[in-house]
């Protein structure tokens, strides 16, 4: 079991996401709609794994890693990436992303991915 941040503008997805992962028996502890969101939540709770969405408003998922991996290296992070986001999942994964998602994902996508990890 892991202590997971859930990090996207659409709370649909956010929904989706909490839910998948409660089910696979991990706790979400925190839930965020933008970078700069998770950054302030990072301050009083450091989760095992955050999943970061990469296109959201404030500060995009990109940047966001970039300053949690500089201040959080122990983090793992799951990028959550749409079609034709290629560069952005390449550029994640040389600033320390572990993974990534791709939209549309299934439960079964996101549960390998994590399981992996934690
Ligand atoms: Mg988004």
């Amino acid at each position: 079991m892991a202590k997971i941040i859930i990090v996207d503008d659409s709370r649909i997805l956010r929904k989706i996401l909490n839910a998948t992962l409660t089910e696979a028996g991990h706790e979400i502890v925190g839930e965020a709609g933008n970078g700069e969101e998770v950054l302030k939540l990072l301050e009083g709770c450091v989760p095992d794994l955050i999943t970061l969405d990469i296109t959201m408003p404030v500060m995009d998922g990109l940047t966001a890693l970039k300053l949690i991996k500089e201040k959080y290296p122990s983090i793992k992070v799951v990028m959550v990436s749409a079609a034709g986001q290629k560069n952005k999942v390449m550029e994640a994964l040389k600033a320390g992303a572990s993974d990534f998602l791709q939209k549309p994902f299934e439960p079964e996508d996101v549960k390998r991915v994590v399981y992996k990890l934690v």
